[in-house]
């Protein structure tokens, strides 16, 4: 297929060119649907319903769209926004560790309005689908050229073979970047899915052994080890662990649709979670931490596989006793509020309070769905303040509030939890990137949180030391004209 030369007009009028994240979501939003982007937004709506958090209060969402197209082998993804969006996506892609080529097609307002960025894209994506390279291509339209209708839609679902994946993930329609991972995975799980209604598909790699066992896909950017930990538990069961979603290579979107249960073990995944279902699979929401989620993630496991009460009782006992004695060993003794944009919150929460902890507050900034409900439930049973689509300033209210012994949460809650000398861990990248399942999740918190707990002391010491700069006449720089012409400030 070549390059048409055809140029799709897009309506001057209806462009952001320079808008992005400052431009206020109504103004974008309402480019985007003069630009004929309504039904992407409002599944957007009904897949990410929003609440009083309505705009990312944490970095760019499409970095989730960018990370899942970066981790998936002989995946090429290419970005179509501003240069300055890009730039950021770029440095925390590889801040996080890609080892991937981050493609981009620039823009100017000229090529914007007139089309030609769209036949720039074209032109780029017939140049990448070189089979002997790439399984997949990926473009992710960005917050401008959504709002100015960029067509990804009109792209070839493929090129020699290489299939063509355009999305639209912007961030005044999805609302967080674990949402964003959602996106792309669902674009994806829905062309696999297309690709088997239209005949065999070619067979996942490693799928030779136990063939006969039933699997269980998983979603969620688990911890690796926990997968692992997973295909245990299933064992006494007569299942065994499926893919992780998002996959790792395409041929593994196949081996996932073909499960028979899938575990959403991050409850975010709405597009993800409508594939599975329209491919006839059930799903089950929570995942197994600690005892009582272990005992209660089993039991509902064996319901939906409907496996003779004996075998379910088999994997019950075969975990617990060995979760409870590992977390004994491992306690953690502390007040604790905690928050995040991963979506993984809750679970995390159920760890820690089967650990000990006094958990007062979780607050996560992915919505309520289907899948969190029982863990929120079990949360509010036991005593927590449980916050959906939580904003920067509820997690501050609840740790000001609850003063306590450790605040878990995002960068600018951590900064004021230092600020008042309260131990504080980054959820994303010291609490969530850790083994959580089953008996390997069960002491995996605690060394961590007890550290920074016993570093109080150190906070406290660091406080009184610094104590006053960076308020009042200890802020900025006063020169000896300021000084004058003010009468305050100066040394001392
Ligand atoms: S793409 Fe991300 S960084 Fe760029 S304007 Fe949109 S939300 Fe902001």
């Amino acid at each position: 297929m070549t390059v048409s030369d055809t140029v799709i007009a897009v309506d001057r009028d209806t462009t952001a060119e320079v808008a992005g994240c400052h431009a206020g979501e109504s103004v974008m939003r309402d480019a985007a649907a003069n630009a004929g982007k309504t039904a992407q937004l409002e599944q957007f709506d009904q897949d990410y319903p929003k609440g009083p958090h309505d705009q990312p209060q944490s970095m760019c969402p499409a970095f989730g769209s960018l990370r899942v197209g970066l981790r998936m082998r002989r995946t090429a993804t290419v970005l179509s926004g501003s240069a300055c969006c890009v730039y950021g996506l770029t440095f925390t892609s590889h801040f996080y560790g890609a080892k991937r080529t981050v493609g981009y097609v620039p823009f100017d307002s000229e090529s914007l309005v007139t089309g030609k960025l769209f036949e720039d894209i074209r032109e780029a994506v017939h140049e990448l689908a070189n089979p002997d390279e790439y399984d997949a291509v990926v473009v992710i339209n960005l917050c401008v050229p959504t709002a100015s209708g960029v067509p990804l839609d009109l792209l070839p679902d493929e090129i020699n073979g290489v299939r063509i994946i355009g999305i639209d993930v912007p961030g005044f329609g999805v609302p967080t970047h674990a949402e964003a991972k959602d996106v792309l995975a669902g674009a994806m799980l829905r062309y696999a899915r297309s690709e088997v209604q239209a005949g065999p598909v070619a067979r996942p790699a490693g799928l030779e052994t136990d063939t006969t066992l039933p699997s269980i896909a998983m979603v969620g950017e688990i911890f690796p080890v926990d997968a692992i930990t997973i295909g245990r538990m299933l064992q006494p069961m007569g299942l065994k662990a499926g893919p992780v979603i998002p996959t790792r290579e395409w041929r593994e979107l196949y081996a996932a649709l073909d499960c028979a249960a899938v575990a959403m073990l991050h409850p975010f995944y709405a597009a993800t979670a409508r594939e599975f279902k329209a491919a006839g699979r059930p799903l089950l929401g929570s995942a197994p931490v600690g005892v009582e989620g272990t005992r209660d993630w089993l039991a509902h496991l064996g319901d939906v596989m409907n496996l003779p009460k004996k075998r379910i009782d088999a994997a019950i006992n075969a975990q617990l006793s060995a979760i409870r004695g590992v977390l004994q060993e491992n306690p953690i003794d502390a007040c604790i509020t905690l928050s995040g944009y991963e979506g993984s919150e809750l679970i995390v929460a159920r760890l820690l309070i089967e650990s000990g902890a006094n958990v007062r507050y979780v607050g996560t900034a992915c919505a309520k769905s289907d899948w969190s409900i029982h863990d929120c439930e079990w949360l509010e049973s036991h005593g927590v303040s449980v916050k959906f689509r939580a904003s920067l300033e509820d997690d501050l209210y609840a740790m000001n509030t609850f003063e306590p012994d450790i605040a878990i949460g995002t960068t600018p809650v951590v900064q004021r939890a230092k600020e008042l000398s309260i131990p504080s861990l980054y959820f994303t990248n010291l609490i969530s990137a850790r083994p959580l399942m089953g008996v390997a999740g069960a002491g995996s918190l605690a060394q961590v949180i007890n550290t920074a707990i016993a570093g109080r002391e150190r906070f406290e010491a660091m406080e009184s030391f610094f104590a006053g700069v960076g308020s009042g006449a200890k802020t900025g720089i006063w020169t000896p004209q300021i000084i004058s012409r003010s009468g305050a400030g100066g040394p001392g």
